[in-house]
């Protein structure tokens, strides 16, 4: 079993049960908080992307597998078995939501970004390098990673290692279990950032519908 961190705070889970996502009370509404403030963007939950997933035993690992709105299995290439955000949200098949990456959006995959809820030093750079506008961060699974959701046409998924870490991006084919655990970049990260992602969700989607056709109409 991977070792799993606070979402909120990043203070291990290993002693948890093995549904625990925060490690305290104080995390727990923090991290409600933390949702309510800073909710996934609209261009995510207005698409009609989105599944359930469940922890299966694959072998001798664990995978995430994703599930229907009903249960049965899901797959990120065929849009039959994708629901809207209103109807996965309501599911309480597997054990959370997960967005099917295409249509425009990406995501980069950052595991083990973050050591005690703090940046490591190459996540910060690989952060720093990503040239695409950025929808949403958010802290993954395990606690520990970080899903950096990007505006990116479809193309070809790539693994990176790096001194330290791993960097996978992916913009087709692939669904993102999600936390909706909003995670704030540092200041300095976020000015090489193309986006301002601590603004509130709503402006963060008036950025994103901004577009200079758009704006001569107003
Ligand atoms: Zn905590």
């Amino acid at each position: 079993m991977k070792i799993r961190a606070c979402l909120s705070c990043g203070a291990s889970l290993t002693t948890r049960r093995a549904d625990a996502r925060t490690c305290s009370s104080t995390c727990r509404n923090r991290a409600a908080r933390a949702r309510r403030r800073t909710p996934v963007p609209p261009r995510m939950t207005a698409a009609r992307r989105w599944v359930r997933w469940a922890l299966r035993l694959r072998g001798a690992s664990h995978a995430k597998v994703p599930l229907t709105v009903h249960g049965g299995l899901a797959s990120s290439t065929r849009p039959a078995t994708w629901s809207s955000h209103a109807d996965v949200h309501t599911a309480s098949h597997g054990a959370g939501r997960g967005f099917v990456l295409g249509d425009g959006v990406g995501c980069y995959d950052l595991d083990d970004a973050l050591h005690r809820g703090q940046l490591t030093g190459w996540a910060r750079t690989a952060l720093a390098e990503i040239s695409e506008p950025v929808l949403y961060v958010e802290v993954s699974q395990s606690g520990r990673g970080l899903h950096v959701f990007v505006s990116a046409p479809p193309g070809r998924g790539s693994v990176r290692k790096v001194s330290g870490g791993r960097i996978e991006r992916y913009t087709t084919g692939r669904y993102i279990a999600m936390t909706g655990m909003p995670y704030t970049l540092p200041a300095e990260v976020r000015r090489a950032t193309p986006l301002d992602v601590a603004i509130a969700s709503t402006r963060q989607e008036a950025a994103w519908t901004t577009s200079p056709a758009s704006q001569s109409v107003a």
